[in-house]
């Protein structure tokens, strides 16, 4: 993994990217280029032994012309102020080009959660909730999970929230577990967007997903689901890794099955499907149909990305790709379905989920799927349409296009205040 790249200025080369082929003055873009806010909080918190430990955590909201700020908060050692901002900013294009009535935030707190009990975590992520609380609420900053965060942190954030609050107001979070308010498919809904991008790329492609080979980087919430999902679409997933090393099998091996090996032991090296170990490198540079990153920022390169072999690549993770490795695989004609499009089926569903609490009104899974399907088939036309318009190599670019002159419109319409 490179550390070189900053995510930060990968976002803002990004915009810059694709700033040229929009119709939109520059200082307006030099307004979409950074965060609106970014709260910076150090928390204290008492840990099991009685000794207390501080711990930094962020909030940045990016931008709220097109609604409340929206975007998950991860926990993770390698949290940081520029990464929380890129994070915002990818979050307010997501929601642009899905075109759903959000903004864009993202919050983190610099931690490996692995180190801490459930006690010491449930009194980390209350004391960020009570920071938090002036800044969210279902019509202003709507939080949500992100890595290494689930169900159990958000049904944490909102109990404190309304607890502070003295109301109930289950749309301040959303990714709750079902008993609390959230909604059915939000656990599955990343991996969902990431494999159905995937179907429509093979089909503008015309490649036949039957039988393709896949191989998935990070098998973690989005990476796995990903994997269950494309398998059952009919293709075969030879290659997966996680922090511990990559499997192989060039037949294919039962995802689900390496997912049950994974939740018992700790890793899926040593599933015993797999005929080979692999690093997570070798994973990610396999000769495969589809190559789906799900773990971190930055895991593909320039350097590496000279020796990617996949034809397609859905990212499932938010910036996996570094601005160099983009410009490499523009020139090799790998096709690449940007994040803030393949991923978007999470904090898609995130809507959905707000849409049912403000209404108190829940929906099937079967609703849920079939309206996210909807969504990301028209912002791949949409993808599509932009791609063609303006005879772009870059499928990301085209992502940005669409994405950035819609919160153009949205700011232009609104103007600014004072
Ligand atoms: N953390 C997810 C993302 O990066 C979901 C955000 C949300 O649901 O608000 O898109």
């Amino acid at each position: 993994m490179s550390e070189t790249a900053n995510p930060f200025e990968s976002l803002q080369s990004q915009i810059d990217e694709a700033a040229g082929y929009l119709d939109v003055e520059a200082d307006v873009i030099e307004r979409l280029k950074h965060p609106e806010r970014v709260l910076e909080t150090n928390l204290t918190v008492e840990l099991d032994d009685g000794s207390l430990e501080r711990f930094k955590a962020f909030r940045s909201q990016f931008n709220g012309d097109r609604g409340p700020y929206k975007g998950g908060i991860r926990y993770h050692p390698q949290v940081s102020r520029d990464e929380v901002k890129a994070l915002s900013g990818w979050m307010t294009y997501k929601t642009a080009i899905v075109d759903i009535p959000l903004g864009g935030g993202k919050g983190g707190i610099v931690v490996d959660p692995d180190e801490y009990s459930t006690g010491e975590l449930e009194r980390l992520t209350r004391s960020f909730a009570k920071e938090l609380r002036p800044m969210i609420g279902e019509d202003r900053d709507i939080p949500a999970p992100d890595v290494n965060t689930g169900q159990r942190e958000m049904n944490w954030i909102k109990d404190t929230y309304e607890t502070l609050e003295n109301t109930t107001e289950p749309g301040v979070i959303t990714g709750k577990h079902l008993a609390s308010g959230g909604s059915e498919g939000r656990v599955e809904a990343t991996g969902r967007s990431t494999v159905l991008a995937a179907r429509e790329a093979f089909e503008y492609l015309g490649k036949d997903l039957e039988g393709a080979t896949v191989a998935v980087q990070g098998y973690g919430n989005a990476g796995w689901i990903a994997a269950k999902l494309i398998d059952e679409m009919g293709a075969t997933v030879v290659a997966a890794s996680d922090s511990s090393g990559g499997i192989y099998n060039p037949d294919g091996f039962d995802p689900v099955a390496a997912k049950q090996y994974k939740n018992e032991t700790g890793s899926i090296v040593g599933y015993e499907e797999s005929e080979d170990e692999l690093t997570n490198d070798e994973v990610l540079t396999l000769d495969v149909d589809l190559l789906i990153p799900a773990a971190l920022e930055n895991a593909v390169d320039g350097d590496l990305a000279t020796d990617i072999n996949a034809d397609v690549i859905s990212e499932a993770a938010n910036g996996p790709l570094t601005p160099d490795a983009d410009r490499i695989l523009e020139n090799e004609d790998v096709f690449v379905i940007p994040d803030i499009l393949a991923n978007a089926g999470g904090v898609t569903v995130s809507y959905f989920e707000w849409v049912q609490n403000r209404q108190r009104f829940y929906w099937s899974e079967q609703k849920v799927n079939e309206e996210l399907e909807g969504i990301i088939v028209d912002a791949f036309d949409a993808l599509v349409g932009t791609i063609e318009e303006h005879d772009l190599d870059n499928p990301r670019t085209a992502a940005y296009v669409v994405a950035i002159q819609r919160v153009a419109d949205a700011f232009d319409e609104a103007g600014t205040f004072p």
